[in-house]
């Protein structure tokens, strides 16, 4: 797996700087990682590079030094698996695969359209691990466009109705750290 050989991304490489509208605070609270045990859900959104993935990860990296298991996946990659173990019988034991874990990172929300199907397995996996096991979430997309990412209106709000219950929401807005030299691609910041 690719994702084995990037770098580590942790907090100490984050340049807060950068992401003015970020208040560090927040993210430092996280990191204290009392939102694993009170199994909240954490939704960082943004555009693009603005170091959504980045900040879950590190968060995911603190939580697994202080002996928390955590898992990451990209929401397509987990819905293509929940599907294979669907079609081999095996949904069952991979939905209690991905509900296992205490902290549970779901990156890249948004950015490919879901099918209803892909979306009737991600609500089984939301609904095993509600009000059990902590999640992070990343998304480039609003809440209110979750009936078009998931192809599905009343089963977008039944996904939001339980992942903002007991939730965290933190809003990037800023320009891409990949595009930060491309100065005259992005707004001064
Ligand atoms: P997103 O998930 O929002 O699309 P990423 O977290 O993948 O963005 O960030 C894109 C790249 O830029 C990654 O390599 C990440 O480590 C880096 N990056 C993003 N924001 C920052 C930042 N403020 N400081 C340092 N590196 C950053």
């Amino acid at each position: 797996r690719t994702a084995r050989l990037m770098p580590i991304k942790t907090l100490e490489s984050f340049d807060f700087s950068f992401q003015p509208s970020l208040d560090r605070h927040r993210i430092m609270a996280l990191v204290e990682l009392e939102f694993i045990r009170r199994a909240e859900v954490v939704h960082f959104l943004g555009p693009p590079g603005t170091g959504k993935s980045h900040l879950a990860t590190a968060i995911g990296v603190a939580a697994v030094k202080a002996g928390r298991s955590v898992y990451r996946c990209t929401l397509v990659d987990m819905i293509e698996a929940l599907t294979k173990a669907e079609r081999e019988g095996r949904l069952v034991d991979k939905l209690r695969f991905y509900a296992r874990a205490s902290l549970l990172i779901v990156d890249e929300i948004g950015y490919l359209p879901i099918t209803p199907g892909g979306a009737n397995l991600f609500f089984q996996l939301v609904n095993a691990r509600y009000e059990k096991g902590a999640m992070i979430l990343t998304s480039n997309r609003g809440f209110a466009e979750w009936g078009e990412i998931f192809g599905d209106p009343v089963v977008a709000t039944a996904l939001l109705d339980r992942l903002l219950h007991h939730a965290v929401v933190v809003q990037i807005e800023g320009a891409s750290y990949r595009l930060r030299h491309h100065t005259d691609l992005i707004p001064e910041h």
